[in-house]
């Protein structure tokens, strides 16, 4: 199974992305995750990322290129994977195909339909886990009094991204770059359509229904 989850920030991929990779034993593969991981431990490609990724801009092409490359070369990719935040730009998508080839091509990329305003409600109430990545939502799953993850035990933040001046940016970004995506594989008749805006259940509803038919 080799799935590209496509939407805006905050459209909910992340967690059904979590979710159908578990069910099906392949990895979510986040570049978003990676590129957090990255600054975390202060590596070169850390550096790099911070100051792009606290503006709400988006890393150059060729660097997360090459990071996916070598992520899908692991060996638990052989079996397929969930790609989430990965292609977002046009030029991300072609190597992409490249990469891949035609027997191990994408089979089908999920769009997350959610309005800008329900975003941006989203996104500045969301509150994550600086340790596992847990996602909080401070109207619909509170985190913790204790500002402690349930899971981890790590501290719970609000990202620098997801203030509304930075999410803002990311939804132009959004707009400008990865939203072409929808008419390019729209024309490789991969693209399917998910209500996003709906309850957590009815999305993942959807997502199996639709996942069912590979
Ligand atoms: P996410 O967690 O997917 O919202 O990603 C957080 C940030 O990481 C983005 O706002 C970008 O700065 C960067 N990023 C993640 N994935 C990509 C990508 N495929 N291309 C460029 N930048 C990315």
């Amino acid at each position: 199974m080799r799935l590209i989850f496509l939407g805006a920030p905050g459209s909910g991929k992340g967690t059904q992305a979590v979710y159908l990779a578990e069910r099906h034993g392949i990895p979510q593969i986040s570049t978003g995750d990676i590129l957090r991981k990255a600054v975390q431990d202060g590596s070169e490609l850390g550096r790099k990322a911070q100051s792009i990724m606290q503006s709400g801009g988006l890393v150059p092409d060729d660097i997360i290129i090459e990071l996916v490359r070598e992520r899908l070369v692991q060996p638990d990719a052989g079996n397929g994977f969930i790609l989430d935040g990965f292609p977002r730009t046009i030029a991300q998508a072609e190597s992409l195909d490249a990469m891949l080839g035609e027997p191990k091509a994408i089979e089908m990329v999920l769009f997350f339909d959610v309005s800008e305003a329900e975003i941006v409600k989203r996104l500045t109430s969301r509150r994550t886990c600086s340790q596992c990545g847990k996602n909080y939502n401070v109207l619909s799953d509170p985190p913790p009094a204790t500002g402690i993850c349930d899971q981890c035990g790590g501290k719970i933040i609000q990202r620098e991204d997801d203030t509304e001046v930075t999410v803002r940016k990311r939804l132009q970004v959004y707009e400008e770059k990865t939203a072409p995506l929808k008419s390019f594989y729209s024309a490789q008749n991969k693209l399917h359509l998910l209500h996003a805006e709906q309850a957590v259940e009815h999305v993942r509803s959807a997502l199996d229904a639709l996942v069912a038919r590979l």
